[in-house]
Order: structure tokens, then C-alpha cells, then sequence
């Protein structure tokens, strides 16, 4: 992060999804801002474990805030992509059984107190002229312009009724009888006599 009088005005919280993703940008700020809502709507704590779930429907960098925020993470599998490049977000607390399903409602259009400055950085970076610096200066003023907004000007929030994915299940590796390789045999395919084949091995036989 550039060393700018308006980096004191980033919350720590959201630092640490800085330091996490490796840049501060308008779509960190969408899963920090999202994070934080369904926080406060499901009461949710850290997830330890599988007990908060996030169904992204994209892959974006709001991914990130979410993870380091709510701790669904891709390696405890409580963090899942269905990516329809949708900047909408379903937050389930599986404890409660309650979900929220969050979905961005406005194009963006900066209303910060930095605008001449802005939109001549746009100007700069639509021409392709921008240095980096410009760059960075502009992600920052919309990311701060982002979450000084009140929450329901940027995202619908609703109650989401459907199904809790369920939980991930565990289940033992066996070798691939091709590539020999051990592998959870819940993710394997049958090859041609019967064998347990493991999915690269099968696409390829
Ligand atoms: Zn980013
Ligand atoms: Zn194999």
C-alpha cells in the first residue's frame, strides 16, 4: 500500500485482508464489506471450522476478504465458487441454520470527497497513460469511497432460504491403478475392467 495520508484511513481489519490478497483494490473491499455485514446480520464468529460457509458466484478478489474475515477458506472446503461472475455472495451459518444471500445492486460512481482527482486518474487509465502509482492511488480512493458508503447502497442483502451445502466428507486414498498415485477414492472413476482410475488418468484412457 502506498504511503498516502488517506492509508490512515483504512481500518485494521481490512488491513489484514491487505496483507493477505497483496493489494488494496474495490473488489477486496466488496468481500470485506460483505464479510462484515454478515457478521453482524448472522452472528457469526471466525469459522474454526466448517460452521460458516461462503457460495461465491465468482471468482473475484473478494474471495480473499472473505476468507481472511469470516475464515471460510478453499482448504477447510467452507468456501465454494460457482462462478457466474455475479458479484453476489450466500453466507450460511450452519450453527443457526440461517443464510444471507448478498448481491450488488449499482454500478460504481465515485462520491468521495476526491472526485476532480479521480476522474482525472479514470481519464488517465481509460487513455492507457496511467503510471503505476496512478493506479494504485485510484483503486485506493474507490476502495475507501466503497466502504464508507452505508452497506444497503452498495448490496441487497435477503434472507436466503435454500439448501446448506453439506458438509465435506472424508474419505480414504487408494492407488490409481494407472499412474499408481494415491488418491481419495470418492473422486475416482471406474476405468474399462473395473479399476479405480483417478480422473486425469481416466480423461486420458
Ligand atoms: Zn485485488
Ligand atoms: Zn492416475
Amino acid at each position: 500500500m502506498e504511503n498516502d495520508k488517506t492509508k490512515a484511513e483504512i481500518p485494521s481489519d481490512l488491513r489484514q485482508c491487505v496483507a493477505f490478497h497483496g493489494h488494496l483494490c474495490p473488489g477486496l473491499v466488496y468481500g470485506y464489506i460483505v464479510a462484515k455485514e454478515s457478521i453482524r446480520l448472522l452472528g457469526l464468529r471466525h469459522s474454526t471450522d466448517e460452521e460458516v460457509v461462503a457460495v461465491c458466484e465468482n471468482d473475484s478478489c473478494a474471495i480473499d476478504a472473505l476468507q481472511v474475515m469470516l475464515g471460510t477458506t478453499a482448504g477447510k472446503r467452507n468456501l465454494i465458487i460457482n462462478d457466474y461472475g455475479k458479484n453476489a455472495y450466500t453466507i450460511v451459518n450452519r450453527s443457526k441454520g440461517q443464510a444471507y444471500r448478498f448481491s450488488r445492486k449499482i454500478s460504481f460512481i465515485y462520491a468521495g470527497k476526491h472526485k476532480d482527482e479521480f476522474e482525472t486518474l479514470e481519464k488517465a487509465i481509460s487513455a492507457g497513460t496511467a503510471k503505476e502509482q496512478e493506479m494504485i492511488r485510484q483503486r485506493l480512493l474507490k476502495a475507501i469511497d466503497l466502504f464508507s458508503r452505508p452497506f444497503d447502497e452498495v448490496f441487497t442483502a435477503k434472507p436466503s432460504g435454500g439448501p446448506v451445502p453439506p458438509y465435506s466428507t472424508l474419505a480414504p486414498s487408494v492407488s490409481c491403478a494407472i499412474c499408481g498415485e494415491m488418491t481419495m477414492q470418492t473422486k475416482m472413476l471406474s476405468g474399462k475392467n473395473g479399476k479405480l482410475l483417478c480422473l486425469p488418468c481416466s480423461k486420458n484412457n
